[in-house]
């Protein structure tokens, strides 16, 4: 063979042979990432982001129960710690499912976090995501468990209050017909026969009132209303109880103040602040209602001397039935529907309601509305 030929087909060679090599190459490594991409194809494409964008809890959980995503909700139930479930019961369900291979659902009451005192209701559905892996999807049901529950203390409180009066109305007429021949007797039977009636009728209202308010989110009636003649009525609907309890009501602050509104319900509301302020005071303490009018603002504060509210129940007094001390607010005739109904007249009115309490020092509730002027000033402005 001529030598000269030798050198380019080595060179060919040598060619041929590394593309051959850098095909293998470039084939195997393909063959490897799809092999990757099978191993996690069990994990859905997509679900890290769905997990991402939960607002409840959402946890995936791989098989040694370890876990590999978890939602932000995930974290602020207390769900997840150190990389696993925290509750032995959802462990269980997780195992569960991963061995019937059925979701399931269950309602579970469980601790918040590792070590918190507080507990957390959750919904939680249990199910298998693709060939390896379970999701563990639970909403916070907390909220609507309280509710329920005040629901419930409430049917059984208000139970007391119809019985009580119903059954004592029962008793002083018996009492009436037996003392018939006693003029004294029937006057003072007779009193408090129209005393009992008198509570048995302010249950009702309220609750009439409350279902109506909560019926329509938006006033119907909407007049300009005078705030000075509101403040007035309400002062003026207590005053034989103020008086009955030794108790001063003050008024001052800026005059002429107006709102848009229903006349009827905004004296309500206030009249239920102040009739608070005058049950839950002492003997010859004074009661403050003062009116103010800032930035299109218009602010209502009744302000009292008494007891006072505990600090961790404070958010709670405006919740319907609910009633600090049962037993007090009983002898005052007290529902718990008052301030959910003066909550529900302000919020319809587009405004809000603050409380400041302290025990023993008193407390002051705020009611605020947007001005009449500021707004006819702004819808004018804005045609
Ligand atoms: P009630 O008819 O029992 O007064 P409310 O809804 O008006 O119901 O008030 C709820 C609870 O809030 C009351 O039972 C009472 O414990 C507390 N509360 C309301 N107003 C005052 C106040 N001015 N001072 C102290 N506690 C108050």
């Amino acid at each position: 063979m001529d030598s000269a030929w030798l050198v380019p087909a080595a060179l060919a060679f040598g060619v041929l042979v590394g593309a051959g090599v850098a095909v293998i190459l470039v084939i195997s490594a393909g063959r490897g990432r799809t092999a990757h991409e099978v191993v996690n194809s069990s994990v859905p494409d997509g679900v890290d982001q769905v997990i991402e964008a939960l607002e409840s809890a959402g946890v995936v959980i791989d098989p040694s129960n370890n876990v590999v995503k978890a939602s932000p909700g995930a974290l602020s139930y207390g769900l997840v710690w150190n990389g696993a479930l925290v509750h032995p019961e959802l462990v269980q369900l997780v195992d569960q499912v991963r061995r019937n291979g059925e979701p399931v659902t269950e309602e579970l009451h469980l601790a918040r976090g590792p070590f918190g005192e507080a507990s957390i209701y959750l919904s939680v559905r249990v199910a298998r995501l693709g060939a390896r892996y379970v999701l563990l999807l639970a909403e916070d049901r907390t909220e609507s468990y309280r509710l329920d529950e005040v629901r419930r203390d409430f049917i059984a409180n208000i139970s007391h209050e119809l019985k009580t009066p119903i059954g004592a109305v029962g008793l002083l007429a018996e009492a009436l017909v037996s003392a018939s021949k006693e003029p004294e007797q029937v006057k003072r039977f007779a009193k408090r026969l129209t005393k009992e009636s008198e509570r048995l009728a302010r249950i009702t209202q309220e609750i009439i009132e409350l279902s109506r308010l909560q019926a329509t989110d938006t006033l119907t009636k909407t007049d300009r209303v005078d705030i000075d003649y509101v403040v007035a009525s309400a002062i003026d609907q207590n005053r034989v109880a103020a008086e009955a309890n030794k108790v001063v009501i003050v008024s001052g602050g800026d005059a002429g103040a107006e709102v848009f509104g229903d006349e009827t319900l905004l004296t309500t509301a206030v009249d239920n602040l102040i009739s608070n302020a005058i049950q839950y005071s002492p003997n010859g303490s004074r009661v403050g209602v003062g009116v103010s009018r800032r930035d299109g603002v218009v602010e209502i504060a009744v302000t009292d001397q008494g007891v006072g509210i505990p600090e961790d129940e404070i958010d709670r007094v405006f919740e319907r039935f609910f009633r600090t001390d049962p037993a007090r607010a009983r002898n005052t005739g007290g529902s718990g529907l008052g301030l959910s109904i003066v909550k529900h007249v302000v919020q319809n009115h587009g405004g809000d309601i603050r409380v400041w309490s302290q025990p023993g020092n008193g407390s002051t509730f705020t009611i605020r509305l947007p001005e009449a002027s500021h707004a006819a000033a702004a819808s004018l402005g804005a045609s």
